[in-house]
């Protein structure tokens, strides 16, 4: 079965084999040096299972696929404001290696950008330049759940031409966004961008971004939901550079590029997408890379803001197990929207019932919002003269808070039990 997809994969491949369209990176010397040939391809889907097709074993630098993750490394040291307090947001509408900060703020407008990147480096709180390096490469390496390697030679090769990056740095300690020696910084930086990759440890480190920071291969949590969401909005609006619009149009995913020729592709919750090509077009984006992306939105349906129907009813089914008495089961991943439903249903009917049993026994997730709403429930009906039981086996709604065990139940006939007991002492004449 799984030759299906793989067939989808060859196929789109094959569709863009022929576009050899772009130039191989030189202003890095070493990056001219690799096939122009190269073409692979992977995806990861969210719990781990990998397709590749083409040459998805080939290692290239990782080169500015880098900035993302050493963001996320720093909000994840650091905290959100103090690294906002040295990076800005906002996409840039320049090339990734322009001179500039914001006229305003002084600070690079956002960290996709080599400006944003050196200070994003600066940030990682370390005792030198090496402790930093191998802080990055560990936090790359158990996003790609396997350890990472220098390219020695792309490293040299851009250390050795790296006059644009040097006047970035200084520019940067000039306006006192970068604490430590713009030299050492670079170095790091020079080092996370000759890191070694291949497609498929490309889309494994996309599939963690779309899992929320949880690598699905070794399951083990590498970042958390709130830097993986920061993250991932950068990548939205700043990640393809200047081309952000057009990328963001087409093919709808957060998504970051290198010069080395790959792109990672991440749509949240479902999969994660490398794709290796080295010729690059005039912005810096590997033109194949961002053709197979566009196929594949299109052909699999991947962008991230298509509607794809009405919000599937949360509501399962609303019954009478006895007179007085309504259970309304749910399903699903109840967010707030869901969560609002089954509120609004309930109180819009709740002249027809005595007791409301709320079964979440069916329920796969369920986040904060909707767990405030429905853990509401009952009081509210308390409140109303009524009462309100929750069926929660799992303990989905109500983790831990004592006093609300007593309308909690394993299952709907013990639910129903306690709510016929109710309607006999509170409506002992007619139950209604
Ligand atoms: N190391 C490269 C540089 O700083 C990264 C640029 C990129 O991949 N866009 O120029």
């Amino acid at each position: 079965m799984a030759k299906l997809v793989q067939r989808y994969l060859d196929r789109i491949r094959e569709e863009h084999v022929g576009d050899t369209g772009g130039a191989l990176a030189d202003y890095i010397p070493e990056l001219a040096c690799v096939d122009p040939d190269g073409f692979g391809m992977s995806l990861s889907s969210a719990d781990g299972f990998i397709y590749e097709s083409g040459d998805a074993a080939l290692e290239f630098t990782i080169q500015s696929i880098s900035k993302p993750f050493t963001y996320a490394l720093a909000l994840d040291r650091l905290g959100a404001s103090a690294v906002d307090a040295k990076i800005g947001v906002e996409p840039s509408g320049e090339a990734f290696n322009e001179i500039s900060v914001d006229r305003a703020t002084k600070k690079p407008k956002n960290p996709m950008i080599n400006a944003g990147a050196i200070a994003a480096v600066s940030l990682i709180p370390a005792a030198g330049p090496d402790e930093r390096f191998a802080l990055i490469q560990d936090f790359y390496s158990s996003f790609a759940g396997r350890r990472l390697e220098l390219d020695d030679q792309v490293y040299a090769s851009e250390k050795a031409t790296g006059s644009r990056n040097r006047a970035i740095g200084y520019m940067l300690q000039s306006f006192g966004m970068l604490d430590d020696d713009p030299d050492e910084v670079l170095d790091v930086y020079y080092r996370q961008c000759s890191l070694r990759v291949t497609s498929t440890d490309l889309a494994k480190m996309g599939a963690t971004l779309a899992r929320g920071g949880v690598n699905p291969q070794t399951g083990r949590r590498v970042s958390t939901p709130d830097v993986v969401k920061r993250t991932l909005s950068v990548m939205v609006t700043c990640g393809m550079y200047d081309a952000a619009g057009d990328w963001v149009s087409a093919v709808g995913m957060p998504a970051k590029s290198g010069v080395g020729g790959g792109i990672v592709a991440v749509l949240p919750g479902q999969l994660g997408i490398g794709v290796y090509s080295p010729l690059l077009d005039d912005k810096g984006n590997s033109v194949r890379g961002v053709q197979v992306c566009r196929s594949l939105s299109e052909q699999l349906g991947l962008h991230f803001l298509t509607v794809a129907r009405d919000s599937r009813a949360t509501l399962r089914a609303v019954y009478e197990p006895r007179e007085g008495i309504r259970v309304y089961e749910t399903h699903g991943d109840l967010l707030f929207c869901g969560a609002e439903q089954v509120v609004r249903v309930a109180d819009r009917e709740r002249d027809d019932f005595e007791v409301a049993i709320l079964d979440v026994s069916r329920v796969d997730d369920i986040d904060d919002a909707a767990r405030a709403l429905l853990s509401g429930m009952s009081a509210a009906l308390r409140a109303q003269g009524k009462a309100g039981y929750l069926v929660d086996p799992d303990g989905v709604v109500i983790r831990s808070e004592k006093e609300l065990e007593a309308v909690r139940f394993r299952t709907v006939a013990d639910a129903v039990e306690e709510a016929q007991g109710w309607l006999e002492q509170n409506r002992p004449v007619s139950p209604r």
